[in-house]
Order: structure tokens, then sequence, then C-alpha cells
């Protein structure tokens, strides 16, 4: 089998092309960042005409790359939600039209649920890991912060953000500071000249029992201490703290906030796999105070740096098991913002 898939959910354009295993054949991602950048954030209507301009010449290479022509394809994937609708629309509508031309099978991915898949993803001799559920699904992203209890046929959101996604929470502070956008890798950069103890932040983990997350008042709070105000935000009282000692104490509270939150959720559903995705899981301090933190307690699972970010490979892998599975769709399907 050989599946093409598209991803336009949000501020990425990819196309890839995926064999049996899942194994990657060929990818492209066409990120927006530099058309967003000067906006501090994602623009839902630039995001929509970009992936109009470059979606079709994105799959073009893709097939090309792969040494695979349109009739050599089982099905097309794409994701249909959750995402912006005005972008998830050009993807779905591009798929639909590839599919009816070609006369494949469209298969309609969820892109949470592939991000989930990604580990699952070979390429270049680089071998997979073996995912089978259940297992806790953790998403952090620039629009989720979301815990699944993932099993064979459905998945249950137990936990998501009251606010900022964490991703937003990166993009924020990396705001803040004048570090630039994206604000991940950004904040991650600075943050290793500095010390993670050095800014004391509120560790919002909400009722004893809550799987939810806000980072609204970490994000306040960071703008008062770099403006050297107090809590209240009455000041200037004091000299402002270095930027890397901002961000290395801010990855290290989101760190803490997670494992928290991680715990709590290994503790209620007695899961012992913990499966990353999303943008955010490309960081690597993250990652190392992640799995000190949950030593012991369950496998964690998380994607290839390259498979974190939004790319068109997860969605063609997650479009080959459902193909297998014979869930596929029709040419009425509508994208969906919802997750
Ligand atoms: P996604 O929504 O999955 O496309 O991921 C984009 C989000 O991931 C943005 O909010 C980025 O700032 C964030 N991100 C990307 N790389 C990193 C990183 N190295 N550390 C933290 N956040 C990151
Ligand atoms: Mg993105």
């Amino acid at each position: 089998m050989i599946v093409l898939g598209i991803e336009t959910t949000c501020d990425e354009t990819s196309a890839a092309v995926v064999t049996d295993g899942p194994r990657l054949l060929s990818q492209i991602v066409l990120s927006q960042a530099a058309e967003h950048g000067p906006f501090g954030g994602v623009v839902p209507e630039l995001a929509s005409r970009s992936h109009v301009r470059e979606l079709t010449a994105v799959i073009e290479r893709t097939l090309r790359d792969a040494s695979v022509s349109p009739a050599d394809l089982s099905a097309i994937a794409v994701a249909s939600r959750p995402g912006l609708i005005g972008a998830l629309l050009v993807g779905v509508t591009t798929a639909k039209a590839l599919a009816w031309a070609w006369e494949k099978p469209l298969i309609a991915v969820h892109h949470l649920e592939a991000h989930l898949e990604a580990p699952t993803l070979s390429y270049d001799g680089v071998a997979a890991e073996k995912l089978e559920p259940p297992y806790l699904g953790v998403i952090l992203s620039g629009g989720h912060t979301d815990l699944y209890h993932v099993e064979a046929e459905h998945r249950t959101r137990i936990g998501a953000t009251r606010d900022d996604a964490v991703g937003e929470a990166f993009d924020k502070v990396a705001s803040i500071l004048g570090l630039g956008y994206p604000g991940g890798p950004a904040v991650e950069k600075c943050a290793l000249e500095g010390d993670p103890k050095a800014v004391p932040l509120p560790r919002t983990l909400l009722a004893p029992d809550s799987l939810d997350f806000s980072f609204s008042g970490l994000k306040t709070s960071i703008l008062y201490k770099w403006r050297g105000q107090d809590a209240k935000g009455r000041g200037p009282i004091a000299t402002a703290p270095a930027p890397a000692d901002i961000c290395a104490s801010f990855q290290a509270t989101v760190a803490d906030i997670l494992i928290e939150k991680l715990r709590r959720a290994l503790d209620r559903t007695g899961l012992d796999t913990v499966v990353f995705g999303g943008g955010v899981t490309a960081n690597q301090a993250l990652r190392t105070r992640l799995s000190s933190g949950l030593d012991g307690r369950a496998r964690l699972v998380f994607p290839r740096p390259e498979f974190s970010t939004d790319n068109g490979a997860m969605i063609a892998a997650c479009g080959l098991r459902m193909f297998a599975e014979g869930k596929t769709a029709t040419l009425d399907l509508e994208p969906d913002s919802t997750p």
C-alpha cells in the first residue's frame, strides 16, 4: 500500500508519501513561520491563502521525490479536523478533488490522533516505536494541551487547557522577551545559558484531582518579572531577571506542571505508557525533565523531533492504518475545526 498524506490544519503546508510499515518515502513540510512572524502569531486568513498558493506544488514534488505516480497510490489521506477552518478547507478540498480525479479512496484523518501515531513512522533505516493501545496520549502543541485515554477503538479526552495552549505560552514568553517567532525554539535556545531555579514562577495545578491545565497566570507572572514589577503588577520595584534565567525557569515550571498532571493521569487510568505529540515535544530540555520526573512510572514515547511539529507523514501513516481497517470517507467530507 502507498498513501499520500496532506496536512494543512494550521501553518504548515505539508504532503508525504508513506508505505507499509509505516515507512516514509518522501515528505515536504513548508513552514509559514516567516509570513506570520511579523504578527507574532498565526493569522488565519494568511495561512489559508498560503496553503492555496503552495499545496499543489508541494504534492507534486512529494510524489516526484518518492518516484510514485498518482496511479501507484492506494489512497489519499487528509487531516480534516481539528484546525483553522479556512486552512483545513484548502487541504480537504484538494484531497477530495484528487481522490475524484485519480479515482482513489479518501481517508479523513484526525490531526491529533495522527500526532500520537507519529512515533510509529520509520524512514531511512531509522526504526520506529511499536505502539499498542491503551496508552495515555499527550498533545503539546501551539493549539492544544490535551490528555487522552487512547483505546483501540476510541479516544477519551481526560484533560485540556482552560486558557492558553502550552505552545502558545512558549510563543508569548518569546514575544514578551523579544525573542521572535515561533517562540518555542527561541525560548529553548535562550534557556541553554540560564538557571532553571533562578526565577520563582507559579505552578498552577488547579484542584487536587484536576487533569486540566492553565498557563495564563504563568505568562502574566513572566510579564511582570520582566518589567521588574511585583506579583500584582505594581512597580517597577526590582531589576528584571536575565532572559536566559526566565526562559530556563519557565521551561522547568512547564515541565513540573506536566509531570504532576501526568502522574495524576497515570494514577487515575492505571495506564503504563505515555505517548507524546505536538511541536512542543521537540524541546529537548523538556523531554529530559519529563523523562527523569516520570522515571519508572511509565514508558515514555516521543516522536522524532522532525515529526513533532505538524507534518504530512503522520497524516499518511494514520491514513494507511485507517485504510487497512476499511475506514474510508466519502466525497461529501467537510472540514471540522473542533477536536
Ligand atoms: P504545532 O502546533 O504542533 O505545529 O507546534 C507549533 C508549536 O510548537 C508552537 O507554539 C511552537 O512555539 C512550539 N514549538 C516548536 N518547537 C519548540 C521547541 N523546541 N520548544 C518548545 N516549543 C516548541
Ligand atoms: Mg503548526
